[in-house]
């Protein structure tokens, strides 16, 4: 059972229609795949009409979190300009699978979130006229189309104005990486909490590559802190963690008796299409099964 359980589609930050993900999913062979856009669901219905058998789709999403940071979100979360650049803050990304979509509790959240994507967006490119380079809202908003609005988006905006070569250019401290000159944070979930909405609504929280940068780093204290709190798995297996991490993560998945998930992250052209690079241990897709009742897997066909 090949189940690559993190993927994006367009309906967040992805270049590529869900429809065209699942293509892409089938042909690289994969037995389960998990369409994990950033704090929506909108991709769902589009994934499931275009799934092709035998795959199996998971619905799920990936949450935007804040660990431990100092409590500056008031201002941040309103994407003030000029407001202090999050330093301290420690995003962390909580992958949710198979909670009921209609769930009040969790929809609420995830709305909030995304309305304040829209806010912290707009307040970048703000911060980019001011450092001079020739963009507009609407330049981004034109990029991300339907989507929910993220620096990439930003990114391939500044690339195309020339103010940088290619849109990676723009996720380095002069422009919009974390702290960068024009960075804005964002309103996000603290993770106990959203460890807790995933679970009313039925699902299975995991907890997304906690050491792919050090952005993102969750300790191994931490990480049993949230074991506690209801966590059911680590994304251990990920593009973006030294094989020496993956080592030390499946170790902690033992002793804490959690599920050691994997996925490629896939974004379409943005990341190089690489679905399926990375997947779960075997036996992990069953257990997250097991532990969720808000919906059903998707058979494809
Ligand atoms: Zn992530
Ligand atoms: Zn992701």
């Amino acid at each position: 059972m090949r189940a690559d359980l993190h993927v994006h589609s367009n309906a967040s930050d992805g270049t590529d229609p869900p429809a065209e993900v699942m293509r892409r999913a089938a042909q690289a062979g994969l037995d389960v795949v998990a369409l994990t856009d950033h704090d929506t669901v909108a991709g769902h219905a589009q994934a499931r009409q275009a799934l092709p058998a035998p795959l199996i789709l998971v619905p799920g999403m990936e949450l935007s979190c804040r660990l431990d940071g100092p409590d500056r979100g008031d201002q941040q979360s309103r994407g003030v300009p000029g407001g202090p650049s999050p330093r301290g803050q420690h995003s962390v990304h909580l992958l949710a699978y198979l909670f009921d979509p209609g769930d009040p509790g969790l929809a609420a959240e995830t709305r909030r979130i995304r309305d304040d994507r829209i806010l912290r967006a707009r307040a970048m490119v703000d911060r980019l006229v001011d450092l001079g380079v020739p963009i507009t809202w609407d330049d981004v908003a034109a990029i991300a189309g339907s989507a929910v609005v993220g620096r990439p988006h930003i990114a391939r905006a500044l690339a195309a104005s020339g103010a940088i070569a290619s849109p990676g250019q723009a996720f380095t401290p002069d422009w919009i990486a974390d702290g960068g000159r024009a960075y804005v944070g964002r309103y996000a979930l603290d993770p106990v909490h959203a460890i807790a909405l995933v679970r009313s609504a039925g699902g299975a929280a995991v907890l997304a590559h906690p050491r792919a940068d050090r952005a993102l780093l969750v300790s191994d204290s931490q990480i049993a802190g949230l074991t506690a709190a209801g966590l059911a798995g680590v994304e251990v297996f990920h593009p973006d963690q030294p094989e020496s991490e993956q080592a030390s993560l499946l170790g902690l998945t033992r002793a804490l008796g959690l599920i050691a998930t994997g996925g490629s992250d896939d974004h379409g052209s943005l990341t190089g299409h690489r679905i399926g690079s990375h997947t779960a241990a075997p036996g992990a897709y069953e257990a997250l099964l097991s532990q969720a009742t808000g919906t059903q897997p998707v058979q494809g066909g």
